[in-house]
């Protein structure tokens, strides 16, 4: 029995776990977070430290025979070391461009792949010169650690700007373009040391208040801009050598191009409807990649839709399990706070 250590304790990790468990894994966790998380709970062994712990990092590296992540903006230096002693799947280098939307974007202008126009921008002198050369409506975001659409503000030609950055609680910024997008969708990518990959078909996405609401799959996409959006995952997952998940987050604008908006080398929220609808699910799809194994079949056995569960949400949870073909997912977080994601469930279309 080989161990798989996993870093981070959230949803995503709790399900990487649940996976890994059932092809005969057992798992091991790095994680500031307590015992009580979300992946604590249903994993037997959870170290509880910080990145910087380099004792606990070693001795987390000594116990489990390969590393993945369940958070990409795990600090390089943390996984560099546990590198040292262990495969981490995916690298450092991988981290490295997944964490800064600017590093994000220029790797895929670099290869060719289309992004909204963006520019790195500091203060509020490099933030008007910015607006006025991408001329349209823009989005300003913090460079680093944002999610579910925190850290970011829309601006519109002639607004006033010296509010910016402190709204968005960051003075390391992004700006960005504002596309006028038909539709939103996002290709989960697996591929192995050997270069071997498989891609899920592209599915699409709805937020609601920055945070993804519905994945529909598959999405209502043509074929030519289905083929389109997996070459894409898959030219950047070649790229950055991942051994693991890329998932590809993308706009499809009205006149049928697909652009890059960001990427995480991990399992994704939109990947969700893979575990009950797929042939193979994501989370047992990194299992495979991370432990050499073969890819596992992605196409898809259902039409399905996957609605988040965010706070109350999830209090309908009974009445959801009373849907006939209905699939729930509670990830055993304790209170239901406004935003935070609890779980999600699955239906059949
Ligand atoms: P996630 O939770 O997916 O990590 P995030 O906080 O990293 O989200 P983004 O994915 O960059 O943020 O943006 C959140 C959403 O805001 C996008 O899915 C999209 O709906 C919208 N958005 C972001 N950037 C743009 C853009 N340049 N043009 C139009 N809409 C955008
Ligand atoms: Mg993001
Ligand atoms: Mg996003």
């Amino acid at each position: 029995g080989s161990v798989i250590g996993i870093l981070g304790a959230g949803q995503l990790g709790r399900m990487t776990a649940l996976a890994a468990a059932n092809l005969g894994y057992r798992v091991h966790v790095f994680a500031p977070e307590s015992m009580d998380s979300s992946c604590g709970q249903v994993v037997a062994y959870h170290t509880q430290a910080g990145w910087h712990d380099l004792r606990a990092l070693a001795r987390f590296a000594d116990d489990v025979d390969v590393i993945t992540l369940e958070w990409e903006n795990v600090p390089t230096y943390a996984v560099e070391f546990l590198a040292r002693h262990v495969h981490v799947h995916p690298g450092a280098n991988v981290l490295a461009v997944a964490q800064d939307r600017l590093a994000e974007k220029s790797f895929a202008n670099k290869l060719g792949i289309g992004t909204a126009p963006f520019r790195g921008v500091r203060n509020p002198a490099e933030l008007a010169l910015a607006m006025a050369e991408i001329g349209t409506a823009a989005i300003l975001k913090s460079t680093r650690m944002g999610y579910d659409g925190k850290g970011q503000i829309r601006l519109n030609p002639g607004d006033e700007l010296s509010g910016a950055f402190d709204a968005i609680g960051s003075d390391d910024a992004i700006l960005e373009g504002f596309v006028d997008f038909e539709l939103e969708i996002s290709v989960v990518t697996a591929r192995k040391a050997d270069g071997t990959l498989a891609s899920f078909p592209p599915v699409q996405n709805s937020h609601k208040a920055g945070i993804l609401d519905t994945t529909r799959v598959p999405a209502a996409i043509t074929p030519a801009v289905a083929t389109e959006a997996v070459r894409i995952a898959e030219t950047l997952a070649t790229a950055l050598q991942v051994v693991g998940l890329l998932a590809v987050e993308m706009f499809v604008t009205r006149d049928g191009r697909v652009l890059v908006n960001e990427m995480a080398p991990r399992p994704h929220n939109s990947g969700h409807w893979s575990i009950d609808f797929a042939e193979t699910s994501q989370f047992e799809q990194l299992i495979r990649a991370i432990c050499n194994l073969p890819l596992g079949s992605t196409g898809i056995m259902r039409p399905c839709v996957m609605t988040n569960l965010i706070g109350h949400d999830v209090d309908q949870w009974q009445a959801l399990l009373g849907e006939p073909g209905s699939r729930l997912h509670l990830y055993g977080k304790g209170e239901a706070r406004s935003g935070r994601k609890m779980g999600h469930v699955t239906r059949p279309v």
